[in-house]
């Protein structure tokens, strides 16, 4: 099993003898500073590559300390030896496959508390383990104090505080990195029952492995999969094992994962009662307070509807979407920029259907540029930053736990908030990111959810500064999706087999966000988007030019016809569905051009925008479904979705009529 190869650089030396380099790991939650460690300590002899089967990045690099060689490797941020993403899975690979000679946890003295469980984690596999306690400077500077030489008694491993940006302390990690030996482990006692249970299993365990029987029982009594392969591998006598890691956690029923995690922090808490103190009213932060509230239902729920409402409502969509549209669109392009380029066109090119390419009813620069731009552009704008500024906030996490309870019963965990928000942002983009999830299962229903029921930015800031105007319509979109959300997943996560996984997250600090991470987050997203889109809305301003001069175009719309009229549209929607087809936000800024234009009533607009969410993904998304899920699955969420939007635009329509509330 690949998890036993003990790989090490080996190198002929000038002499001819071969000498093998020390490996050290630096491991730990992401943004605590291992990179900038790492980065002190190696200098300019670095190598970056793509772990290998993974689109993970991991940097190595070597040093030389009293003459010794070291190869140093900086590892991705992890939370847990339990590991979730591709990142954790690589960080904790790199640990047990290249069993690095000593492994350096780095974690940030501002969240000891908070951090101190991966710490022992690692002592309790019996991993050679430093603990660098890092960003002292800052810890300081908030009045914390750590008794540095009392927590590495408690802990039995050297602890070394330090501040990597600023040099500090890095003299005594090199001391500590070259006089290393191991001491014997300190070893943290849970409760008798769960320190029962583990005993169970542990003592079952007769193979050789590389971290300690007491991890291992953990991590199978987590159901992680990839210990119980390599268990299974090892273990002649598996199946007995299998039996008794199933009765021990139907005995238990209670969730062992948080179970787990609640000893750890109260060993924690006796841990560092005496190394830690914080002036009194640093106590409780008002930043700790606010993230308090922002994961108890009762004040984060409204929390959220302030966020949503001012984010997305105002911010979004009536700014975005209604004043910088507005200007770029109408003021800008349709003002200026249109009328001028059409009369230098038509100067140039003698040929009509040439003209009608570049500056026609579907031109590539009069639709095509207009709608990239003026429209899409504005709107995406706004969306990103807004993202960016909750995610560098740490707001992220705190949503994923107070929805958490909510997904549950739609076969997500709370994990899946992060591409459930980014789909509103881009639908492509999210199915790219559901990779981040547990399970296939997750994987597929997130898939379908985006697919289905989340708008992208551009069709929501659309829909939100089209339906806003007409009282009501507003209300009858936003109930008509949450509730296709909830039906629909609820449905399909009964469906589809298999367990919702439990959710657990470490939460990092809440912080002020800053301008730069956000400016660098915003530019970078939406440089992604519109290189993805630009060229994609030319192509689809090109296929519409060649369908109008054909005519195809006519007879599709003709054919579309009695669909539009069955949902009460008029003919002309079917130009907004059929450029929602080929991108969704194409279709968005097709639909604002029709209600420029006056064609269509309170009614007819909430039904179309209820349909063109709904309606089948764009190209771009279908084609990133078929990438992450398989063809086939792409083709059936198609079709689900189709037959969806139509059924819901129909009974919409019908809805709406009977009532006459709109
Ligand atoms: P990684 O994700 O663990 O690799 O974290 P990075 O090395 O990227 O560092 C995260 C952030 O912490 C960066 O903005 C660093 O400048 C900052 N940082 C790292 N070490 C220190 C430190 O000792 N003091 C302070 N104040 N900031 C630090």
């Amino acid at each position: 099993m690949a998890l036993f190869n003990r790989k090490k650089t080996c190198h002929a030396s000038q002499s001819g003898s071969t000498s093998c380099k020390k490996t050290v790991a630096l491991v730990g939650n992401p943004n605590v500073g291992k990179s900038v460690l790492f980065n002190v300590l190696t200098g300019a002899y670095v190598t970056v590559s793509n772990y290998p089967g993974t689109s993970v990045e991991v940097s190595r690099g070597v040093t030389a300390i009293d003459g010794q060689q070291f190869e140093i490797v900086d590892t991705p941020g992890m939370y847990s030896l339990l590991t979730i993403t591709e990142e954790e899975r690589v960080a904790r690979e790199i640990l047990l496959k290249e069993s690095p000679d000593i492994v350096i946890h780095v974690l940030d003295a501002r969240n000891l508390e908070r951090m101190l469980p991966m710490t022992l984690q690692l002592i309790e596999a019996e991993l050679p383990v430093i603990l660098v306690v890092n960003i002292m400077d800052e810890a300081e500077r908030m009045g914390l104090k750590i008794d540095i030489p009392l927590l590495s008694r408690k802990l039995g491993i050297p602890v070394i505080g330090a501040a990597a940006a600023k040099k500090k302390g890095i003299q005594e990690i090199r001391r500590n990195i070259a006089n290393f030996h191991r001491e014997g482990n300190v070893r943290f006692i849970y409760n008798k029952r769960l320190e029962n249970d583990i005993e169970g299993i542990a003592g079952l365990l007769k193979g050789d492995y590389r971290i300690s029987r007491k991890s291992l029982a953990l991590l199978l009594l987590q159901r992680d999969d990839e210990i119980n392969g390599l268990v299974k591998d090892t273990e002649g006598t598996y199946p007995a094992l299998e039996e008794k890691v199933k009765e021990t956690i139907f005995e238990r029923r209670t969730s062992f994962h948080q179970d787990l995690s609640m000893e750890r922090r109260r060993i924690v808490k006796g841990l560092i009662k005496e190394v830690f103190s914080a002036p009194d009213k640093m106590k409780i932060t008002l930043k700790e307070k606010l993230s308090r509230l922002t994961v108890r239902p009762i004040t984060g729920v409204p929390i959220l509807l302030v966020v949503l409402y001012f984010g997305l409502y105002k911010f979004v969509g009536v700014f975005g979407a209604g004043t910088l549209v507005d200007l770029v669109e109408q003021k800008l392009f349709e003002g200026f920029f249109n009328p001028w380029i059409t009369g230098v066109v038509k100067n140039l090119v003698p040929w009509e259907v040439i003209q009608e390419l570049f500056v026609g009813e579907y031109g590539v620069i009069t639709l095509g540029i207009r709608y990239a731009i003026g429209i899409i552009l504005p709107i995406v704008a706004t969306f990103f930053l807004f993202f960016s500024i909750l995610e560098d906030s740490g707001y992220f996490p705190r949503l994923a736990l107070l929805v958490d309870r909510l997904f549950k019963h739609i076969g997500l965990t709370g994990r899946a908030v992060i591409p459930m928000v980014l789909g509103f942002g881009c639908d492509t983009m999210a199915t790219m990111v559901t990779r981040t999830l547990e399970t296939t299962r997750e994987r597929i229903l997130a898939t379908l959810l985006l697919a289905l029921a989340i708008p992208c930015s551009a069709q929501l800031g659309v829909i939100l500064a089209i339906l806003s105007k007409a009282k009501g319509a507003l209300l009858v979109w936003t109930v008509c999706m949450v509730l296709i959300f909830i039906v629909v997943g609820f449905l399909a996560a009964k469906v589809l087999p298999g367990e919702t996984p439990v959710f657990y997250m470490e939460l990092p600090p809440m912080r002020l966000p800053q301008l730069s991470n956000i400016l660098t987050k915003t530019y970078t997203r939406m440089q992604w988007y519109f290189l993805e889109i630009l060229p994609l809305f030319i192509l689809i301003s090109v296929l519409l030019w060649i369908g109008k001069i054909t005519h195809l175009f006519e007879k599709v719309v003709d054919l579309m016809k009695p669909v539009m009229a069955s949902i009460g549209l008029p003919k002309e929607t079917a130009v907004a569905f059929i450029f929602g087809f080929f991108r969704r936000d194409y279709g968005a800024a097709g639909l604002y051009d029709l209600q420029s234009k006056g064609i269509l009533g309170v009614r007819q607009l909430t039904v179309a925008a209820v349909t063109l969410t709904i309606f089948i993904p764009c190209v771009a998304q279908f084609l990133i479904m078929k990438k992450e899920r398989g063809l086939k699955t792409a083709l059936l969420i198609a079709g689900f979705v189709s037959v969806m939007a139509y059924a819901s635009g129909y009974l919409l329509n019908e809805f709406l009529l009977v009532t006459g509330i709109l």
